[in-house]
């Protein structure tokens, strides 16, 4: 129904069905490899759920290059999605800390981007313009 969609929907990333995914599929002792997968998979659904429920960011000019468009859609990064555990109550803070320290030492050494893809050769200046 169009009118349960809040003003701030475009910028919203957690939607229930991808919480309870996300505590359906978590569990202590998961590889880094595990927690990659997994992040596409919920990513994948806020693609798909912001697909069809016609949710866009606003029409916005770009400071870095003047391009009028809409905005850049919000993915989930790796990082978020282990905030989220301890947000959501699935999982407790103190397991979360150790875990993101882990996973930023882990991205570091393998040089992973936020959402622990491969990083080649592009600069995080170049990143910064997703839109077309
Ligand atoms: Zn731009």
């Amino acid at each position: 129904m169009d009118s349960e969609m809040a003003a701030g929907d475009w910028q919203r990333v957690w939607f229930p069905e991808m919480i309870e995914r996300l505590r359906s599929r978590w569990h202590l002792g998961m590889s880094f490899d595990a927690i990659i997968e997994l992040r596409d998979d919920l990513d994948g659904m806020l693609q798909r759920i912001r697909s069809e429920r016609h949710i866009h960011s606003p029409v916005f000019r770009c400071p870095h290059c003047g391009h009028v468009g809409e905005g850049a859609d919000p993915h989930v990064s790796v990082r978020a999605m282990l905030l989220s555990l301890t947000r959501f109550g699935i999982a407790p803070a103190g397991q979360i800390s150790a875990l993101e320290r882990g996973w930023a030492a882990h991205r570091k050494e393998k040089g992973l981007d936020l959402y622990g893809r491969s990083m080649t050769s592009s600069p995080a200046q170049v990143a910064r313009c997703v839109h077309p």
